[in-house]
């Protein structure tokens, strides 16, 4: 592995940008490696400005789920570049992506596009406290919701109900709204509803976790979670940035036949461009603004290229219908890293749920935020930069989600298991 122009590159960019980086985890901190600055990608490949070449299984934090630089989507792109990049007014292929959501998510029947992740649950947070007069939201601990102020809020030793702020900046005042609960403990759940009965405006869950690392919710918690909001009238958001259009064409809520009352999506639905979505019950989506008075809006939300790219990406995925096979090729892949630790005697669990897993390195199971905690992260870290050298590129953190995309074959895997199996660890 070559590293020069990497070292390079790094300490050019900590001059300028606060860690060298623009968003925290692509430092490489926790996994105490070196960051790598990427030149280009293609397909299941990232190439870094050295010119090594990686096969890719963080694929952007999920988007490309169709491979780098498909080329179905980069002619629409292309095309829909040529006839400008933003205009500041309604475009028709804005109803075109709404419409493909609304027909994909069946308790979706209004979409409102914004730029990311972020700004689709700051939206779905302030529609619940509009929509039912509220100010209290649920939070599961470990939960993942972007970098608004109300969901920095996650574990406090201890103190699992009333929010602390987990970054400075964000105000306690702000932070007090925010109740945690543990993720798959209904009971927990209960008793916060009886003692805020009638101040919760929503209950807001990543249905499938994908940022402690993979964590399924139970089928039965979300069912049970159903029913508490409609009995105490508070509003179920899922946030489905990672899951939606990844488990399924229909989301997690598809596949267990739970439904949200707004669902917020980022992520595939940008086809690798910045966007982000909340969609839900049209009583709901009515409230905000124009239509009702909860105010919302976005320089260059709806932005004609983000969506195209979007559109073709919903499309490919409309037409392949490849979650079958990608959950199927996952599961063997899964099985075999597994058989892999095991020969080199090394404690892991592996969560995995349609064409995303983790390898959490601990031999209790990851059911919530604590049992992921008791992995041992030193172990990743010695995993991910061993990996690294062997031209595999993982997430740079244990408590993330490995992807795979349509792309990836069974050479690639098999690639991919060698390297494992030449590893010390
Ligand atoms: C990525 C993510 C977000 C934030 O999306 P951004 O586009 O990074 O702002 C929110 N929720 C979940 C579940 C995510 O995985």
């Amino acid at each position: 592995m070559r590293t020069q122009k990497n070292a390079r590159s790094f300490s050019n960019a900590c001059k300028v940008i606060p860690g060298g980086v623009n968003s925290p985890v692509r430092a490489f901190k926790s996994v105490g490696a070196a960051p790598i600055f990427i030149d280009r990608a293609k397909g299941v490949y990232l190439y870094d400005v050295d010119g090594n070449r990686y096969i890719d299984y963080c694929l952007s934090w999920g988007p490309m789920i169709l491979g780098h630089a498909n080329n179905v989507i980069l002619a629409d792109v292309k095309k829909a570049i040529s006839r400008g990049s933003s205009y500041g007014i309604p475009t028709t292929v804005e109803t075109d992506l709404a419409k493909m959501i609304v027909d994909a998510i069946e308790s979706v029947q209004k979409v409102r596009l914004v730029s990311s992740g972020t700004e689709a649950v700051m939206t779905a947070v302030r529609l619940a406290r509009g929509t039912t007069g509220r100010d209290k939201i649920i939070k599961f601990i470990g939960g993942y919701h972007g970098h608004v102020d109300h969901m920095l809020v996650s574990a406090g030793s201890g103190a699992l109900t009333l929010g602390a702020p987990s970054s400075p900046g964000v105000p306690k005042d702000f932070a007090k709204h925010t109740i945690l609960a543990n993720y798959n403990d209904i009971d927990n759940v209960k008793k916060l509803f009886e003692k805020y009965s009638d101040q919760i405006a929503a209950v807001i869950i990543e249905p499938v976790a994908g940022n402690m690392g993979v964590i399924p919710a139970k089928k039965s918690f979300l069912k049970s979670l159903r029913t508490l909001c409609n009995k105490n009238k508070s509003l179920l958001i899922f946030d489905e940035v990672i899951t939606g259009f990844r488990v399924d064409y229909g989301g997690v809520q598809k596949k267990i036949g739970v439904k949200a009352d707004l669902t917020c999506l980022g992520k595939i639905i940008g086809g690798g461009f910045p966007i982000g979505a909340v969609g839900g019950k049209a009583s709901i989506m009515n409230n905000l603004s124009p239509q009702g008075s909860v105010y919302q809006a976005g320089t260059l939300s709806g932005n004609p290229v983000c969506v195209t790219a979007g559109i073709a990406t919903l499309r490919a995925l409309r037409s392949q219908k490849p979650y079958a096979a990608l959950e199927r090729r996952t599961k063997k892949f899964c099985k075999q890293i597994s058989e892999v630790l095991d020969e080199k005697g090394v404690a892991h669990t592996i969560n995995q749920v349609g064409s995303m897993f983790t390898v959490f390195f601990t031999d209790s199971d990851v059911t919530d935020f604590d049992s992921a905690f008791t992995s041992n992260t030193k172990m990743y870290a010695k995993y991910f930069q061993q990996m690294l050298k062997a031209d595999i590129y993982l997430p740079p953190s244990q408590f993330e989600a490995n992807f795979l995309s349509t792309k990836h074959t069974d050479a690639h895997l098999k690639k991919t298991i060698e390297a494992l199996r030449s590893i010390k660890l």
